[in-house]
Parts: structure tokens; sequence; C-alpha cells
């Protein structure tokens, strides 16, 4: 990137009402079978809309093809039953009913890679590509085959990275990969997840992203995050093992949120996309609160290695509500921008 204070988004934009139940995760779609495919579409053409009126610099699809982050990427996996269903706990924090591993996994065909390659002809801006990471995967599945996390993120790895190479191929400039698990599983964290996530972006073309948080604006996260304390230290685990992987940018949680800011310090020589935008609020901020959030920012990271972002998705939001804070995010960097050239 060649401007100063490049944004972007951590990936989701909400979905129109005609193609699926707003302000609701994993909400079903509204259309099938063409239909479907076509409504999807124009989707993710009215999400890049939505970034190009507000002025985000790095765009995305606003996972306008996906129903939910990890799943759809597991549906298109060989090995998983969806019929086979358990309920477990996830992130350590709410009982979901997941699909089964019920032999060896692989990726019998691409999953994002049509859909990349659609944005890409939509628009020459740099674009951003969101997958789950390995950990993230393990932790929302139930394992009846490898009974091992740590072989199972290490298969998920290999596939992703196959999936990652592709996408590279179809003119994604930087794969993400979101790992809120990074945010719960300390130990494995730094015993193998670290490990994983590199494998997935093992010997790409493009630049590498992973996406840390602290989650969705839904109920279960929100009392979590009450049960935190006063300040938030949980990057404090990952991100010295984080500073010395191969790994070009770090997505993380800022604004309205209790993470220290000098933990970017733990980072340094990173690209840091920090999040300036509550996901958890449907208040939009004003220009002022985002310049505010990422001048706290600069104190830790270099002008040309911060990226203003949002703390996480913004799928559960009102459409307007994330539109506000769409161009909130462009304003608030334009100003800090200015302050910089100044
Ligand atoms: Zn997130």
């Amino acid at each position: 990137m060649t401007r100063l204070l490049p944004t972007s988004t951590a990936g989701s934009l909400p979905k129109p009402g005609w193609l699926a139940q707003p302000e609701t995760l994993w909400s079903p779609w509204k259309l099938a079978g063409e239909e479907l495919d076509e409504g999807r579409r124009d989707a993710l053409r009215l999400a890049l809309a939505d970034q190009r009126h507000a002025g985000i610099d790095i765009v995305s699809d606003g996972e306008q093809t996906r129903q939910h982050f990890v799943t759809t990427f597991i549906e298109h996996l060989a090995g998983v039953d969806f019929i086979r269903r358990e309920t477990v706990r996830i992130r350590d924090r709410y009982d979901a009913s997941v699909p089964t591993v019920v032999g060896p996994v692989s990726r019998p065909r691409p999953v994002f890679v049509d859909d990349a390659r659609f944005l890409r002809r939509q628009t020459g801006q740099p674009i951003k590509w969101a997958l789950p990471g390995p950990m993230t995967m393990v932790d929302t599945l139930h394992d009846a085959h490898y009974c091992s996390r740590e072989k199972l993120a290490w298969e998920f790895a290999c596939i992703l990275n196959q999936e990652a190479h592709e996408l590279a191929a179809a003119g994604v400039d930087i794969v993400q990969f979101d790992e809120p698990a990074f945010n719960v599983f300390f130990d494995e964290v730094n015993d193998w997840g670290v490990t994983a996530l590199e494998r997935a972006a093992q010997g790409l073309p493009c630049r590498t992203a992973v996406h840390i948080c602290y989650g969705y604006g839904i109920a279960a996260n929100t009392e979590w995050k009450q049960s935190l304390g006063s300040e938030w230290r949980q990057y404090e685990e990952a991100f010295p093992k984080l500073q010395g992987s191969s790994i070009d940018i770090v997505s993380l949680e800022c604004h309205n949120s209790r993470v220290p800011m000098d933990l970017i310090e733990l980072i340094r020589g990173k690209t840091v996309m920090v999040g300036a935008i509550d996901v958890a609020s449907h208040v939009v901020e004003t220009a002022e609160e985002v310049a505010d959030t990422l001048r706290r920012a600069l104190r830790f990271v270099d002008a040309d290695r911060l990226y203003p972002s949002t703390n996480c998705g913004m799928a559960p939001l009102p459409r307007h509500v994330a539109q506000g804070k769409l161009a909130a995010l462009a304003a608030g960097a334009a100003i800090v921008r200015q302050e910089l050239a100044g």
C-alpha cells in the first residue's frame, strides 16, 4: 500500500434482507439454487459498493457468500459428517451443535476461489480474503477420527494452504486467517497453534494476516467479556510467539475494549490492523473517536504499519449502522493521515 493508514474491515458485513434474515448469525438463506448463487453475488457487489462509497481502501466480499465464517468452509471438506452432530462447548464459552470429523479430512474442490475471482473482476483496489484459522476450525467441530486437536489442526492447515494459494492466484492481496480461539487456548497457541497457522500461510506469494478478537457482539461474548476484569491482557499470551512468526499482519480489537494499547509493543515489526470500530454497539463512532484510537495506537506502532480496521465482523449489525461505521472509519483515518502529513 502506498497510501498511509489504509482502511479495511475485519471481514463480514450485514447481508441484505432478501438474501438472509438480518441481524442474525448463521442466518439461513432465503433463496435456493441458481437464485441463491446470483443473490449471493449481487450481495457481494452491494457490500463492495458500500465499502467504496465509504472510502475503504482494502476491500473484501463482506462474507456475503458464506453463512458462517468457519462452518461454510468445513461444509466443503470431505471427512466431516454434517448429519452426525454433537453439542460441544466452543471457545470454552457457549454450547453449539457441530458436525463430526469421521475420517481423513481433505478438500475435494476449491471453496471460495470462484467468489474471489468474481470480487477481483469487480475492483482494482487491494482485496483481502478471510479464511478460518486451523485452531478455530478444530474448536468448532467434534473430532471422532484423529482424537487430537493438534493433529486435526495440522491437517486443516495443509488444506487451508491449498485454498490460500489458489486465492492468491485469483488475485487476492491479503489472505487473513480468523483465529478468535487464540484468545482462549493460550497453551495450545504456543504449543502448536502458531505453527499450524504458519503452515496454513506457508509459501504464499501474497501478504498474510491473522485476526484475533473478542468476537461478535452476541450475548455469550458480551457476558464473557464482563468476566475478564478491568484489563484484557489475553493478547499478551499469543503476541510474543506471533511476533516471531512468518505472518505479516495482526488484526486486533481496540476501540471500546479493555485491551491495554501498549500490548501492541509485543508485535513490533508487524503491520497492525487496529480495531477502531466497536462491533458490539449500534452507536456509530464519530470520526474524532476513530482518530483518537488511531492516535493512541501510533504510540506503539509505526505509521506505515498501522492499518485502521474494525474490531471484528459487522454481520449481525443493521445495514445502516454498518454503513455509518464504515464511513466513520474512513473519516477518522483521514483526520490522522492529514495530521501525519502536516
Ligand atoms: Zn473477529
